[in-house]
């Protein structure tokens, strides 16, 4: 994936609520990047600062929080993080009929604006 679409989805939805709402700036945008999605924060932050200048978001602060990956195991049904390096096998079986439920989002968790 590439982070400039995304960055420009972020400022498009933001500038969206804030016209919502009525707000003339937003302060701060939370995201949540999974781990699988390969989105790096520093280009985000890079794409953002740019693509947000002279709009309402100009200057908001953007926080974004990784999400790890998480797998349920169909083999013993339990629900754990996973460390990319280690593979993509159960931590607690060891088994390799997994499935990822978490990892693979991002999202908006919340706005502050002014
Ligand atoms: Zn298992």
């Amino acid at each position: 994936m590439h982070e400039l679409p995304v960055t420009q989805s972020i400022i498009r939805i933001a500038k969206e609520e804030a016209e919502k709402h009525k707000v003339n700036k937003v302060l701060e945008i939370r995201i949540a990047v999974g781990e699988l999605t390969g989105l790096m924060p520093n280009c985000i932050q890079h794409y953002f600062d740019i693509a947000s200048r002279g709009t309402v978001v100009e200057g908001a602060k953007l926080i974004i929080n990784k999400v790890p990956v998480a797998v349920r195991c169909n083999n013993c049904n339990s629900e754990s993080e996973i460390d990319k390096s280690k593979g993509y096998g159960c931590p607690v079986c060891g088994h390799s009929d997994i499935k990822i439920i978490r990892g693979n989002e991002f999202l908006i968790q919340s706005l502050e604006v002014e």
